[in-house]
């Protein structure tokens, strides 16, 4: 139930990039639930394969309305799962799911032009997936930016969000003309680079994200990331763009709910 202020709904938090399916969660996903279930706040669970997406799906339906399923191959199981024959199996699960994610490219991790080349195989794929599905889609885009911002067009995508992006301005530009959403994650607290980016995203397409279970250092002490660290993601974001608290909150969940067509 959402909070309310008089007659004022409050607005929500939120997430717009997790991974609560991960099995560095499990021993504290009793508890994370229960922190979600108390709060206002809004999770898009990405996932990694076929069997996390599956795990998604599954923690949707005990927190529904909150908890948005994604279910993806991501860059780095794009070999494996291709062996696997699961670009057959995702089809019918991104008919259940909110969205398509996490997908991409990462040229860092194909050590040789054959992986990457599976990698932009089965990019494609799922991108074909959220196409059909009428699906908004997360990105991972690591190392890849250019390659990234030159696929989406050739697709009639329904929102995306290239999630922790971290290219140049250049490229941040041209995403920015292709209507991209851009996540900014715990690093907006202490990194010069993230800050520069976010000063030279346009408002309306700024929002939130943990991609929990990613450790953090400085005032994030290396823990695992948690939903509770949104209130200082969101606080940085206000601080850099001289805006008070409960606007930058209002501006996000209004992004956030376009993005994700709530
Ligand atoms: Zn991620």
């Amino acid at each position: 139930m959402p909070l309310t202020l008089g007659k004022r709904k409050l607005p929500y938090l939120s997430d717009a990039h997790s991974h609560l399916t991960d099995p560095e969660y499990s021993e504290v996903l009793p508890q994370v639930v229960s922190y979600i279930r108390a709060r206002d706040i809004l999770i898009v669970c990405v996932s990694m394969d076929t069997k996390t997406s599956i795990k998604t799906l599954e923690l949707s339906t005990q927190l529904k309305d909150q908890v948005l399923p994604f279910v993806g191959i991501h860059p780095w199981n794009a070999s494996t799962e291709s062996a696997n024959n699961s670009l057959a199996k995702l089809e019918p699960l991104a008919a259940k799911s909110k969205g398509v994610g996490e997908i991409g490219l990462d040229r860092k991790y194909a050590k040789a032009e054959d992986q990457y080349e599976v990698q932009r195989r089965v990019f494609a794929a799922t991108l074909e997936i959220a196409e059909k599905a009428l699906k908004p889609i997360s990105v991972h885009s690591r190392g890849s930016q250019d390659d990234v911002i030159s696929i989406l067009p050739s697709y009639r995508l329904k929102g995306v969000n290239l999630h922790w992006f971290s290219g140049t301005l250049e490229q941040l530009r041209k995403a920015v003309q292709m209507g991209c959403f851009f996540s900014f994650g715990p690093t907006v607290v202490y990194s010069k680079k993230t800050k520069e980016l976010l000063r030279n995203t346009p408002p309306d397409l700024l929002l939130t994200e943990t991609d929990g279970p990613v450790r953090y250092g400085a005032c994030f002490g290396n823990k695992i990331a948690l939903p509770s660290f949104l209130p200082s993601v969101l606080f940085a974001l206000s601080h850099e763009l001289k805006m008070r608290f409960d606007d930058c909150l209002d501006l996000v969940e209004t992004n956030f709910r376009r993005y994700i067509q709530l």
